[in-house]
């Protein structure tokens, strides 16, 4: 499970962890519960933090309309891209849209505009 690393898998994971500081912030609340102000203020923000990670989930549903299916050409397992870099989701394999950056390390900066 650790050896994924491609974007939707980081986001993924992301999303996962703040369902468990959610749960987490509940937990502490507990602790509080002779005070219910205070107890109240921390469900309340455990409960952002698990309604954040729904929208992060939404949002992986979105991204995942726009990704690239292709065929890693080190494993020729069927992964899915997003960008014009990205790696293998199942061997971690460096892939490219964009011709001129083949053969060049792996760098997401080439996802952004800015960088040349
Ligand atoms: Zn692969």
């Amino acid at each position: 499970m650790a050896k994924y690393s491609s974007k939707i898998n980081k986001i993924r994971t992301f999303a996962l962890s703040l369902i468990f500081i959610g749960f987490i912030v509940m937990y502490v609340g507990i602790y509080f519960r002779t005070s219910p102000v205070i107890m109240t203020i921390f469900m309340l923000l455990g409960l952002i933090f698990i309604i954040a990670s729904t929208a992060v989930y939404f949002w992986i549903g979105m991204l995942s309309t726009k990704t690239i299916q292709v065929k890693c050409p080190s494993c020729g397992k069927p992964t899915k891209m997003l960008g014009r870099v990205d790696m293998c989701m199942h061997c971690r394999e460096p892939l490219t849209l964009d011709p001129k950056l083949e053969g060049i390390k792996f760098d997401e900066s080439y996802n952004s505009k800015k960088s040349k």
